[in-house]
């Protein structure tokens, strides 16, 4: 009979110690970023789910705009998907946007606001165990642990563990937990694998807790990330007062009934109107745009109507470059 291999829980000495200098390092060092100006558990929210797999320098602007557009959690109820799509247009994983937009409404039609624990937060669709923990912690006070890649990362140095070795993060995390300041010390893990303990080269010199840690640089815990390759071609059929645009299909497993040029497989003129190279997730696109009549099945978009559209982070770009936004985003 197979026996489960017990995980491992990092343990260290003189936690209370480890705690208050880390504590001390966020509170001198930490970064000013707005959602840490407030404890609006709705502000929080917004930010934590634009924060999922986007960098904090990307999220500045989109956060600020969200919440001129859709200031608490009633008017983004309110909202129309198209609109809401629209303001997050450019930032990317558009399902993190549909699914706060259904948990606003969920909450809305039940009278409740958020939830103020991690347990109930879980319950909100596009809500999981390290949103709700987030959440729960920085907004509500609840001593409950985060992880994500970067507490992943400074938990296997400090412990001096392997990729391979099977460390529980979850546990590992909460037993380090400070439980008078939760939220702070949860950021605080984060901020030092995102400033410090760097996945390439950890600049170990800087940090408020080398005394606890094993590595101190010896080993990096790299996950080598294969890309693939791949190649898009599009149609630009503009003039000074529109631009033909097609909207892709509601039932599509990605950007469902967003808005962007119309694909090609043929080139339309000797060169194309601009290249452009454009990453979504492990795929690196080379892009080109080819200048070119209006495609059957596309439709003519006023230039001025355009940016109340949710137009795709590729379309939004190529738009931009050539000049064709009347109010370009930063
Ligand atoms: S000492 Fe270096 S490797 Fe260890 S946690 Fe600090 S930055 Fe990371």
């Amino acid at each position: 009979m197979k026996t489960r291999l017990q995980k491992k829980v990092l343990l260290l000495t003189h936690p209370r110690k480890f705690q208050s200098r880390l504590l001390d390092w966020f509170d001198r060092t930490k970064r000013d970023l707005p959602w840490r100006r407030t404890k609006d558990p709705y502000r929080i929210w917004v930010s934590e789910i634009m924060l999922q797999q986007t960098r904090v320098t990307a999220v500045l602007e989109y956060y600020k705009r969200f919440l001129r557009a859709f200031p608490n959690l009633r008017a983004l109820a309110r909202a129309d998907e198209q609109d809401v799509l629209a303001q997050w247009s450019g930032l990317g994983y558009y399902r993190r946007a549909r699914m706060m937009h259904a948990a606003a409404k969920q909450l809305a039609n039940e009278g409740q606001n958020l939830p103020r624990t991690s347990e109930g937060l879980r319950d909100l669709p596009g809500v999981g165990q390290y949103t709700a923990a987030a959440i729960a912690s920085i907004a509500f006070g609840e001593p409950t642990a985060v992880v994500d890649g970067n507490v992943e990362r400074v938990l296997l140095r400090l412990g001096g563990y392997g990729e391979s070795e099977s460390l529980d993060f979850w546990s590992s995390a909460q037993q380090l937990i400070d439980a008078n300041r939760p939220g702070d010390f949860n950021q605080a893990m984060m901020e030092l694998g995102a400033i410090v303990c760097l996945p390439r080269v950890p600049d170990c010199k800087k940090c408020p807790v080398e005394n606890w840690c094993a590595t101190r640089g010896e080993h990096t815990t790299i996950k080598p990330v294969s890309r693939r390759k791949a190649r898009l071609d599009y149609v630009l059929a503009a003039d000074r007062n529109g631009v033909a645009l097609v909207q892709r299909a509601a039932h599509s497993r990605l950007m469902a009934g967003m808005w962007e040029l119309p694909e090609t497989s043929a080139k339309k003129s000797p060169s194309p109107a601009m290249q452009l190279k454009h990453s979504i997730t492990n795929t690196d696109y080379e892009v080109r745009v080819w200048k070119g009549a209006r495609p059957t099945g596309s439709t003519r978009i006023q230039l001025s109507r355009i940016e109340e559209l949710p137009l795709t982070g590729l379309t939004l770009k190529i738009l931009r470059r050539m000049g064709l936004l009347l109010h370009p985003k930063s």
